[in-house]
C-alpha cells in the first residue's frame, strides 16, 4: 500500500477553462492558467466533449511534502517539495525535478501537464509529470544538495518507480542529483533501480547522449523550421536566452550545423560579438556565469530577445516573451527550448508579426526522447551507441515536427496549436479507449 506523508486534493476551479477562442487573452496569466487555456482551445478545435475536457483539465495525482535538511553549521530548515503525476493514461508518468527558489504547485501541475501532451505528441509511452521542491540550489554545499536530493527521494518514493514514475533532470538539478536520487531508490529496495531515474550518468545506466538530447533536438527543430521558412542553415544567426543544459548544448549542436550564434544569456545578462561558445562555456564552470566573458561585449536580457536574428531560442524560464517583450523581436523563428516560456499576449503578437513558433512541448522534446531510450536500455540491460541514440532521436524529432507542420497547414492553426492538438488528442483517445473504472 502506498503510505503518502500530504496528498493534495487539487481545488483550482475546475470549471473555469472558458474557450478562448474569441477573445484576445489578457497581458499576464499564469503558467496553469496559460496551460488550461491551451488545453480549453485543443479541446474546442478537435471537438472533444465536456467530459474530455474533465479528464484532462485534471491532474491525478498531486504529493506535497516538507523536505528538512540539516544545513551544515547545524541549523535545520524546511524546504516545500512536490511531486504531481498528471497523467498515467498511456504508461508511467515522466518528468523533471526543478529546484528553484520560486516553484510552486500551480506551475509545477502546468508544467506535468505540459509534460503530458508532450509525451503524447512524440508518441512515447508515457504519461506526464513533474516535481520539485522550491530551493535555490546555488545556496546548497555539495553535501547539503546530496541530502537535500536523498530526503526529497524518500519523501516522494512511495509514488515513484520505473513502472510508475521516472524523474529527470530539469532547472537546478543534473547527473549528481540523478545518481542520488537512483542510490536513495535502490537502498530502499534492497537492489540496484537504474530504470527509476534517466538522465543518470553512463557508469549508472545512463545513454549516450542524454546530456546534449534537449539541446540537440532544439537544433534539429531549429533546421527543420529554417528549411520549412527557405532560410538557408549555413550562416543562420541565432541568439539563445539560457545557457543551461539545454542553451549550451543547442549553442554547440548549431555551431557544428554551420549556425552562427551571435548572442546568449543567463539570469546576469547576456553577451554577443565575437563570441565562442567552448571558450563561454569554460568561463561559466570558472566563474558560475557569463559576466566578465573575455572578449564579448555585455547585453541585457531583453536587448538579446530583440536582436535582428534569424532565430531566438528561449532556453531559460517561463514567462520571458510576454506583452512587453514579444512587440521588440525581430527573429523570423522562435524555437522554445524552455517549457512554456510564452504568455498567450506573447503568443498572439508573435503570430500578428508572423514569426514561426516552435512550440516547447516539440521543441525540447529530445530530453524525453532520450530518457525513454535510456529507460528502454535499463529495462534490457543492453546499450546503444551514441550513433542509434543520435539517428533514432533525429526520426523521432522528424515525424512529430512533420506531423505537427502538416497538421498546422491542414488546419490552418498554429504549430502550438497543432502540437497541442496531437497531444492532447492521443490522450483523449487512450482515455476512450481504457474506459472508465469501474
Ligand atoms: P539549467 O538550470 O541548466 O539552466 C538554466 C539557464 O537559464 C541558466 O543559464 C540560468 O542562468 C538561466 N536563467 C535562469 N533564469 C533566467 C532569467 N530570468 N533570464 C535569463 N536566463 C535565466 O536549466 P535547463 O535544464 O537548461 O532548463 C532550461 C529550460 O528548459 C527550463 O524551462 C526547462 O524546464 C526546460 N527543459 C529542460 C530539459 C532538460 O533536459 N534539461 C528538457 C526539456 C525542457
Amino acid at each position: 500500500m502506498l503510505a503518502f506523508a500530504v496528498v493534495h486534493l487539487y481545488i483550482t476551479d475546475m470549471t473555469s477553462g472558458s474557450s478562448l477562442s474569441s477573445a484576445r487573452t489578457p497581458a499576464f496569466e499564469s503558467p496553469l492558467a496559460t496551460a488550461r487555456a491551451q488545453l480549453r482551445r485543443a479541446i474546442d478545435q478537435l471537438n472533444l466533449t465536456e467530459n474530455d475536457w474533465n479528464t484532462l483539465s485534471t491532474p491525478r495525482r498531486i504529493l506535497e511534502v516538507a523536505v528538512p535538511l540539516r544545513r551544515d553549521d547545524g541549523r535545520v530548515e524546511m524546504y516545500k517539495g512536490y511531486r504531481v503525476q498528471y497523467s498515467t493514461t498511456r504508461g508511467p508518468s515522466k518528468g523533471g525535478v526543478r529546484f528553484h527558489q520560486d516553484i510552486d504547485l500551480d506551475e509545477t501541475v502546468a508544467l506535468a501537464m505540459l509534460m503530458t501532451w508532450k509525451c503524447a505528441l512524440t508518441n512515447l509511452p508515457y504519461g506526464g509529470a513533474k516535481g520539485g521542491v522550491a530551493v535555490n540550489p546555488k545556496t546548497l554545499s555539495l553535501a547539503e544538495n546530496e541530502r537535500l536530493t536523498r530526503r526529497y527521494t524518500s519523501e516522494i518514493l512511495p509514488i515513484i518507480g520505473p513502472e510508475r514514475d521516472i524523474p529527470a533532470p530539469d532547472v537546478g538539478t543534473d547527473e549528481r542529483n540523478m545518481a542520488w536520487m537512483m542510490d536513495t531508490y535502490s537502498v530502499n529496495a534492497g537492489y540496484s533501480v537504474p530504470g527509476v531515474v534517466t538522465g543518470k550518468p553512463i557508469v549508472l545506466g545512463g545513454s549516450l547522449g542524454r546530456t546534449s538530447a534537449t539541446g540537440d533536438g532544439v537544433a534539429i527543430a531549429v533546421r527543420e523550421a529554417l528549411r520549412i521558412k527557405g532560410i538557408p542553415v549555413e550562416g543562420a544567426t541565432v541568439a539563445i536566452q539560457g545557457f543551461g543544459k539545454v542553451g549550451y548544448w543547442a549553442a554547440r549542436a548549431l555551431e557544428s550545423m554551420g549556425l552562427t550564434i551571435v548572442a546568449v544569456s543567463d539570469v546576469h545578462g547576456g553577451v554577443t560579438g565575437s563570441i565562442n561558445i567552448s571558450q563561454l562555456n569554460n568561463h561559466v564552470s570558472e566563474h558560475g556565469s557569463l559576466s566578465g566573458a573575455p572578449g564579448a561585449e555585455t547585453i541585457t536580457n531583453t536587448e538579446l530577445l530583440h536582436l535582428p536574428v534569424d532565430v531566438l531560442i528561449p532556453a531559460a524560464l517561463s514567462d520571458a516573451i510576454t506583452e512587453s517583450t514579444a512587440s521588440g523581436i525581430q527573429a523570423k523563428i522562435v524555437v522554445e527550448g524552455a517549457n512554456a516560456p510564452t504568455t498567450p499576449r506573447g503568443d498572439e503578437i508573435m503570430s500578428d508579426k508572423g514569426i514561426l513558433v516552435v512550440p516547447d512541448i516539440l521543441a525540447n522534446s529530445g530530453g524525453v526522447i532520450v530518457s525513454y531510450f535510456e529507460w528502454v536500455q535499463d529495462k534490457q540491460n543492453y546499450f546503444w551507441s551514441a550513433d542509434e541514440v543520435r539517428q533514432n532521436l533525429n526520426s523521432i524529432m522528424m515525424r512529430s515536427i512533420n506531423e505537427v507542420a502538416e497538421t498546422a497547414k491542414a488546419a490552418a492553426v498554429t504549430w502550438r496549436e497543432a502540437a497541442n492538438m496531437i497531444g492532447v488528442g492521443r490522450v483523449a483517445q487512450a482515455h476512450r479507449l481504457r474506459g472508465l473504472y469501474p
